[in-house]
Formats: C-alpha cells, sequence, structure tokens
C-alpha cells in the first residue's frame, strides 16, 4: 500500500467488535462469545492498530463510521470508551457525518448509550429479527419482545433521531401472516430505517450442520412481496434490495460498500478497500492479538477483479448502474459488450434499461445471483 503524506483521501471506517453475549445459529459473522480477558486483550490489538494507521495514514477524512460486529454493545464501557477516544484522535472526522453502532436490545443500557453520544455516534442498529417470539425461538435469540420495546425507548430518551431495526423474513415458522405483524409492529416504533434479510442458511453456520431445510422458495417471494409493499405503503424508499428508509435516511456507510468507495475496516475478520488495495485481517482473535497491524498485499487488486465488484454491489442497489460513470471507471463500453445478455433481460422483464441507467426489475431482485453470473467478466 502506498503512504499517503500528502494528499488527503477519503474513506469510510469499519470497526469489528467480535464478541457476542450469546451465538445465534445462522450467524456466520465472526464472532465469540464475550469474555472480559478477551475484551481487555482486544482493546490493547485493537489501539495498536488504530496507532499503525495514524503513522502510516495520517490524512484520512473519515466519510461515516460503523462499529458492528459481533455485538459492539456487549463491551464494557471502560472498553469501549478508551476505544472510541482512540479513533477519533487516529482519524479526521467532520462533524455531522454518520457514526453508526450495532447494538443488540437486551444490551442497550444508559451507560453504553451515553458513551456513544459522547463520542458523537448519531446513529443506532439494532438487532431485532422479529417480534414473533416462536421465530425469535427459532433464531436463538435470547431477547424478548418487550426488551426490544424498552430499548426504543432508551434510544429516543437519548436523542438518537436516525437508527434502524433489523428484521430477518422467510424463516422456517414465517409467514405472510407473520410477517405482516411484525412489519406492523416495527412501523408503530416508527424507526427511520429498516434492514429486512431473508434467512440464508450459510456454510459453517449451526443451522448448516442441524440441516435445517431451507424454506420451500428462496427468499419467499411472497413475503419479499409483502416486505416491499408494506414498506412502500408506510412511506419507506426501498434504495437497495434489503435496505428501506425514511427519506434521508438512507445508510451512507452501506452504501460507500455498493458503491466500492474507500472503506477501512479495523478489528479481527475486518476487510478493508483502499485505493485498489484489498485485504483482510485475521479471522481469529488469537492471532489479531498477536499480530494487530494489517497484512498488505503487494499488489492492487486486478481491474477485472475490481469491476465484478463493483458490478455485484452497483445491481443491488434500486437506482443502479449510472452507465456512463461505470464505463468511464472500468475503461469499458457495457451496454455493448453485454448487449445479448441485457436484451434478454429486458424481455424477461429482470431489469429495467434506460440510455443511462440499468437497475433491476422487483423480479430481478429476486433471481439476482443469476443475473450477475450471466453479467460478471
Ligand atoms: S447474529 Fe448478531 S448477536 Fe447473533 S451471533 Fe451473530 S453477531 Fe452475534
Amino acid at each position: 500500500m502506498p503512504q499517503q503524506a500528502q494528499a488527503q483521501l477519503t474513506s469510510a471506517i469499519y470497526i469489528h467488535i467480535p464478541f457476542c453475549n450469546s451465538i445465534c445459529p445462522y450467524c456466520a459473522f465472526y464472532k465469540l462469545p464475550w469474555s472480559r480477558e478477551n475484551e481487555v486483550q482486544f482493546l490493547d490489538a485493537i489501539l495498536k492498530e488504530l496507532d499503525f494507521y495514524k503513522t502510516t495514514h495520517p490524512n484520512i477524512q473519515v466519510t461515516s463510521l460503523f462499529i458492528g460486529g459481533g455485538t459492539p454493545s456487549a463491551l464494557s464501557v471502560d472498553i469501549l470508551d478508551p476505544l472510541l477516544n482512540a479513533l477519533h484522535t487516529t482519524f479526521d472526522f467532520p462533524s455531522g457525518i454518520e457514526k453508526t453502532c450495532e447494538m443488540n436490545p437486551e444490551s442497550i443500557k444508559d451507560e453504553n448509550l451515553e458513551i456513544l453520544k459522547k463520542h458523537g455516534i448519531n446513529r443506532i442498529s439494532m438487532g431485532v429479527q422479529s417480534f414473533n417470539q416462536t421465530e425469535l425461538t427459532y433464531l436463538g435469540r435470547t431477547h424478548s419482545i418487550q426488551t426490544v420495546f424498552d430499548a426504543v425507548e432508551k434510544i429516543k430518551h437519548h436523542q438518537f433521531k436516525n437508527w434502524n431495526l433489523d428484521l430477518i423474513f422467510s424463516t422456517a415458522p414465517s409467514t405472510v401472516e407473520s410477517l405482516t405483524a411484525t412489519l406492523k409492529t416495527a412501523i408503530a416504533l416508527n424507526p427511520p430505517h429498516i434492514s429486512a434479510y431473508s434467512l440464508s442458511i450459510e456454510s459453517g453456520t449451526a443451522f448448516e450442520k442441524r440441516n435445517i431445510p431451507w424454506p420451500e422458495d428462496d427468499p419467499d417471494k411472497a413475503q419479499y412481496d409483502h416486505l416491499i409493499q408494506t414498506m412502500t405503503d408506510a412511506g419507506y424508499h426501498q434504495y437497495e434490495v434489503s435496505n428501506f428508509a425514511k427519506p434521508g435516511y438512507e445508510c451512507t456507510h452501506n452504501l460507500t460498500y455498493w458503491t466500492l468507495d474507500n472503506y477501512i475496516g479495523i478489528g479481527p475478520s475486518a476487510v478493508s478497500y483502499y485505493n485498489g488495495y484489498h485485504y483482510q485481517n485475521p479471522r481469529d482473535l488469537a492471532q489479531y492479538i498477536n499480530s494487530p497491524e494489517p497484512s498488505m498485499p503487494a499488489e492492487p487488486e486486478s481491474t477485472l477483479s475490481q469491476l465484478n465488484d463493483a458490478l455485484t454491489s452497483i445491481l443491488r442497489l434500486r437506482e443502479g448502474m449510472d452507465i456512463n460513470r461505470f464505463n468511464a471507471r472500468f475503461n469499458i463500453d457495457f451496454t455493448k459488450e453485454r448487449a445479448s445478455e441485457l436484451s434478454a433481460m429486458r424481455n424477461n422483464q429482470l431489469i429495467e434499461q434506460t440510455p443511462t441507467h440499468i437497475k433491476t426489475t422487483l423480479k430481478g431482485q429476486l433471481v439476482l445471483d443469476s443475473i450477475l453470473e450471466r453479467l460478471i467478466y
């Protein structure tokens, strides 16, 4: 990676907190059960990684911050506070940028909300998953529905105006009726943003080992159609396959990933994409603690690989691809080079194409992987 001593470059920052109070059987993120010993060693390592960036990348201006995991709210406040202090002395954070912290309902407390507020965190993303107790039990979630209501009260009491609820649908017990009830309760709480993902059985998870069956449709089309209709009727704009926002509340951090702008990932398993260099920290806490400085690849990622990453991300966005911008970035003529594939997709109502943009239709979103298979280089 080149040193950036002169020009000021921009980047989003992601911090991965790998601890959870309990482990959910469907989860494929890098995480482990919280322990005091581990969080103390983790803080020490992350301070070293931040020192590395302070020395080697002194001029980065942050465009957004996302503290994710794992469960960041599982951290003790005497770890969270110095971590956020160090972060803010390492990078330049312009005022007013989006700063998100993921939290679980059962670990949202006045104490951690106060620390977040003190450091200017202005967005909370809460893992709720469902307002149906049978579905919560199936997903191995330990919080109750009342805990979510109490957590929302706390978020509002501490005057976080921007917050998100994460939901999961298309699980074995979920139906259009149970999704209707979950969405009705979620919308009544009036969050500015809702993410709703269909359950996928990921490799290496407890669900995969238990041979948990897939729902009959993948994802359940009736539930997905219902989700989009309900969210649209309630005034939320679908700006990505799984993400819905009230006007002005789209998550700018996630848009960084989807449009392949720079991002730096800090902590075990975190991925970075910076100035064309793509690298990942070890997906193992002990290894990360032993060697917290990122190991950079010798060469930037190939243009072909960057092109395919960009294509995969951009077609997830509801606004789709800006054809001229994409062509200019990769020095190609996309609509000419993929003319026959695009024509077949238009005829099958999988995409909409205008002179300036290509975007997937609702029908196309359900078969996005097949669309990408035909379009990648
Ligand atoms: S889903 Fe969230 S709370 Fe559950 S194990 Fe994964 S990171 Fe932890």
